[in-house]
């Protein structure tokens, strides 16, 4: 199993490891530990490459499964037992970071003031779209749901990661904010993304360690997306 470096030190952006699994038929390394956030939850997969001596390898996209962290690589794969130095885009992988939280912080205000369940999202770097299901939505809560989230930012609220046995988080089902349970029935151990104060739901995601630092956000569109359903769509500024 690669241990998974971003899992617990989202600012970490680089390592040192050893490639544990070489497989050809995809073009694909799979290594001891990492920083490459594999995707998942509406994050996009982290970029960047793996240096072997004064070899730059590109890595073109990141994956998981039940053995770890799989690198896809362009060109000839380094052999089994090669030492490597990953490196992560870092301006794009905090920008996701930022992004990310902020996601988790609208999830907040909106439950605060609908109690409204999350039914998806999707992110890009500074930029992110959340849909809820709020029945009762009116065009005038679009700018006091924004100026709250700013408002909430601004408090620079701790984001705390943490875990949870399988069984404890089955008995908080606030845990899960997306309306369908995501997740997979073999997970044991279930990692929290707390936003102490506002937010707090299962996530495997990487997040600012404060709300400070994703600063403001704006809403630049909201969406009917069929009757009750709302999207909302914000940036980073
Ligand atoms: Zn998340």
């Amino acid at each position: 199993m690669t241990e998974r470096i971003y899992s617990t030190r989202a600012y970490e952006r680089a390592m040192n490891a050893i490639v544990v699994e070489v497989d050809r038929d995809d073009g694909r390394v799979l290594l001891d530990r990492s920083v490459f956030y594999p995707g998942g939850g509406g994050q996009p997969f982290d970029e960047g490459d793996l240096v072997i001596g004064d070899d730059r390898l590109e890595v073109v996209r990141v994956t998981q499964d039940s053995r770890g962290v799989w690198h896809w690589l362009e060109g000839a794969l380094p052999p089994v037992g090669t030492h490597v130095n990953g490196e992560i885009d870092w301006v794009r992988r905090y920008t996701l970071m930022r992004t990310h939280t902020a996601m988790h912080a609208l999830c907040g205000v909106v439950w605060n003031r609908f109690q409204s369940p999350v039914t998806g999202g999707n992110m890009k770097p500074g930029e992110g779209r959340l849909d809820f299901e709020i029945p009762q939505w009116d065009p005038e809560d679009r700018e006091p749901i924004e100026s709250e989230l700013n408002r909430q930012l601004d408090l620079s609220r701790r984001v705390e990661v943490s875990f949870l046995d399988r069984d404890v988080a089955d008995q908080d089902p606030s845990l899960i904010r997306t309306k369908v349970s995501l997740l997979p029935p073999s997970l044991t151990e279930v990692r929290v993304i707390d936003i102490v104060g506002l937010d707090r739901q299962a996530d495997g995601g990487t997040h600012v360690d404060s709300t400070g630092e994703v600063g403001s956000i704006r809403i630049i569109k909201t969406e009917s997306k069929g009757k009750g359903f709302r999207r909302i769509r914000f940036v980073l500024v």
